[in-house]
């Protein structure tokens, strides 16, 4: 069973384990994987990344997602987005996996706040040399949501 363990202390992992952990147990019922959450301290976070994926454990920088301006949605899509990676073992960073990844937030009916997370990473020119592939992303979603 996917087991979903939130150390971040953060109401909108709570959130998300509790509306989306069911449908996630449903969906993987082979899983046994531990998948955990913590809080990514603005002292500890150098690259200024939103999120950050380290094998079985997604860490969110709260300050980062405020920057960004992500509504509670939009960070549900994004965590998505991560477990997309872990849950269907797309670890490595390729244009594929990227995909593979959003399958999850559309399977969850986060398609559209999938789109508007990328959208925003797309605004806030944080990562320019992949304007293409994140527009690619959001055509990807437009025709699986
Ligand atoms: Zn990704």
């Amino acid at each position: 069973m996917v087991n979903l363990i939130d150390k971040s202390s953060l109401p909108v992992v709570a959130s998300f384990i509790r509306l989306y952990g069911p449908t996630l147990r449903e969906f993987f019922p082979d899983s046994d994987a531990n998948i955990s959450f913590h809080n990514l301290p603005e002292s500890e976070n150098q690259f200024r990344d939103i999120l950050v994926r380290l094998g079985k454990k997604i860490f969110i920088s709260p300050e980062e997602v405020g920057r960004l301006g992500l509504s509670n949605p939009e960070i549900f899509a994004a965590l998505a987005h991560e477990l997309g990676h872990i849950l269907y073992n797309a670890d490595a960073f390729a244009p594929d996996n990227e995909q593979r990844a959003d399958t999850l937030a559309a399977r969850l009916g986060l398609g559209s706040q999938m789109i508007a997370v990328i959208e925003k990473i797309i605004a806030s020119r944080r990562f320019r040399h992949l304007t293409s592939e994140l527009v690619r992303r959001i055509q990807f979603l437009q025709l699986v949501g």
